[in-house]
């Protein structure tokens, strides 16, 4: 089977498939890169770096 996308934190790049807790969403920027985080990265407030913009954010 094929992902679609790679299921992994754009924080800490943790795998998050086998996780429950975690969000996906888009860069809330430009709208075009995939943000994942993980549960971990939520709590601890890790920022993300979208790679298309450059946007950081929590
Ligand atoms: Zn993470
Ligand atoms: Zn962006």
């Amino acid at each position: 089977m094929v992902k679609a996308i790679d299921m992994k934190c754009s924080s800490c790049g943790k795998e998050v498939e086998a996780e429950q807790n975690w969000v996906e969403f888009d860069c809330p920027s430009c709208k075009k890169d995939h943000i994942i985080r993980c549960e971990k990265c939520k709590q601890l407030e890790n920022t993300y770096e979208c790679s298309n913009c450059g946007f950081v954010g929590p």
